[in-house]
């Protein structure tokens, strides 16, 4: 036997909204499968979409190597290019592709003795004021760049800052900056991340770079986006009620005694805490499904442990099934009730035994 905390990671629903993302967009995609792909395992997710994926984005070479080691053959971005020069042999040894972001890495591959040319992702900042090159400086790097031997081909890339905030003027003003600066060059283009592709399905730019909207979980704050798209929560995070017990009126429960039942209350304690990645700051009232309904979080998560009130769940009992996030809870609305996002949430999955299904492979 063995604890009952699991994230159980559907591979089925990983293609399904990678395809959704690609159609929405209507042009070529690259799978962003950073982090370990937000938590969900970047192997496996790349496995499971390597047919039909263009291409994938992680966010370094130790990332792309360990993709490139199980055989994963397609294109793989460097989404912050190198970080030193010496790993630009190695780059391209491995062809891989990189983000150029920086006058330093520039120079470093204007110079670099390289077995063949590198495809440069050459990034302005357009206005999110992070990494990219200066409006003034994109187009001579560019054309420092174009036909220099180490350079195989240019995509012009830049990142919004705002584009999950659906009035948000910002990303319209990076838009027309970008185009005015590119104006003529003729290579392909990319801008778009999950909340741009749900928000601006853009002809214009060749290719895409979903990330959270492939594990299932819509970043925008546009409620017509959520009922329009049909993103398939990835990752179901489920552990089992060990404990149940009664408080009368005035008994608190958890460390600090921060809840106090106001009536006699059902309690519940789940396998499940901080140490696993659910959020130590989610607050009293953070939806949780128990048995298949929907209750909520009392009290504060310790590091094993977290307790849910079952006053209007009878039937639940020891063994009850728990759902933490996935179908029924929305990541989302969890990492809102601890003051976080979905990505946080679904990066820090840790300790919990992670079982994979596939419809198409078995794994
Ligand atoms: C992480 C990342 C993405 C993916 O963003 P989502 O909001 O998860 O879709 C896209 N582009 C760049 C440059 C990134 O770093």
């Amino acid at each position: 036997m063995a604890r009952p905390t699991v994230a159980k990671i559907r591979l089925d629903s990983f293609r399904h909204n990678y395809l959704l993302a690609r159609s929405i967009h209507g042009h070529q995609a690259l799978a962003v499968i950073k982090a370990n792909a937000y938590g969900h395992g970047a192997v496996k997710c790349a496995r499971a979409i390597e047919k039909v994926a263009d291409g994938f984005a992680v966010a370094s070479i130790e990332e792309a190597l360990q993709l490139r080691d199980a055989n994963i053959i397609k294109p793989i971005l460097l989404l912050e290019g190198c970080f030193e020069a010496s790993e630009l042999p190695v780059i391209a040894q491995n062809d891989l592709w990189i983000v150029v972001h920086h006058e330093w890495q520039v120079q470093a591959l204007l110079s670099a003795k390289l077995s063949r040319p590198l495809t440069v992702w050459l990034k302005m900042d357009s206005g999110m004021h992070r990494v990219g090159l200066s409006p003034e400086d994109y187009r001579s790097t560019y054309d420092q760049l174009n036909n220099h031997p180490n350079v195989a081909q240019i995509v012009m890339m830049s990142h919004f800052a705002c584009a999950d905030e659906v009035d948000s003027a910002h990303p319209l003003q990076q838009i027309q900056t970008f185009r005015s600066v590119t104006e003529g060059l003729d290579a392909p283009i990319s801008l778009l991340n999950s909340a741009g592709i749900l928000s601006w399905p853009a002809p214009y730019a060749q290719w895409a770079r979903p990330g959270i909207m492939l594990y299932g979980s819509d970043p925008t704050d546009n409620p017509a986006n959520a009922s329009k798209n049909k993103l398939q929560p990835v990752m179901q995070f489920e552990s089992k009620i060990i404990s149940v017990r009664t408080l009368s009126k005035g008994e608190p429960v958890g460390y600090g005694c921060t809840f106090v039942a106001e009536r006699t209350t059902h309690v519940g304690v789940v396998a499940c805490g901080y140490a696993d990645g659910y959020p130590r700051h989610a607050a009293t009232g953070t939806p949780i499904s128990v048995a298949g309904k929907i209750t909520h979080l009392i009290g504060r998560v310790s590091m094993d442990m977290l307790t849910v009130d079952l006053t209007d769940i009878p039937e639940a009992t020891i063994g009850s099934r728990v759902e933490l996030w996935g179908d029924k809870v929305a990541v989302r609305d969890v990492a809102t009730s601890a003051g976080t996002i979905a990505y946080e949430l679904l990066c820090n999955v840790k300790r919990a035994r992670f079982e994979y299904s596939d419809s198409e492979h078995t794994q």
